[in-house]
């Protein structure tokens, strides 16, 4: 599921990074500067999608940030870098909320460490 949705923003991201490389690659230069003009947009295209798998990583919608990638690129790498993680949704094996007081806990814990009630 998730190398579909990056090989799918990876193709948005790369046409999206030819559009702004286009005017440095005009008239014959592209025809004989096409294999660089390729890679960096595959480049281009691979940076725009760095912000959307470190949200992934935080347990965060991977969509969402691709487009927020794509097109506020500084803005959402800086916001994937600083936001916290969500535990619950990256690790769902390994980690759950408390039902008490809503705080992230391991799944094979019987007592909530922040509120110290009982798990089941
Ligand atoms: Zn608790």
């Amino acid at each position: 599921m998730i190398i579909v949705l990056n090989i799918f923003w990876f193709i948005v991201a790369f046409i999206f990074s030819a559009f702004i490389l286009d005017p440095y690659y005009q008239g014959l230069y592209r025809v004989h500067h096409f294999g660089e003009y390729l890679v960096e947009c595959v480049i281009i295209a691979m940076l725009m999608l760095l912000p959307a798998n470190i949200a992934r990583r935080k347990g965060r919608s991977f969509s969402a940030f691709a487009i927020y990638g794509i097109l506020l690129w500084i803005v959402a790498l800086i916001h994937a870098i600083m936001m916290s993680s969500d535990k619950v949704k990256a690790e769902p094996d390994k980690y759950k909320s408390c039902p008490y007081c809503g705080e992230t806990v391991l799944k094979v814990a019987t007592k909530c460490k922040h509120c110290h009630e009982m798990l089941e």
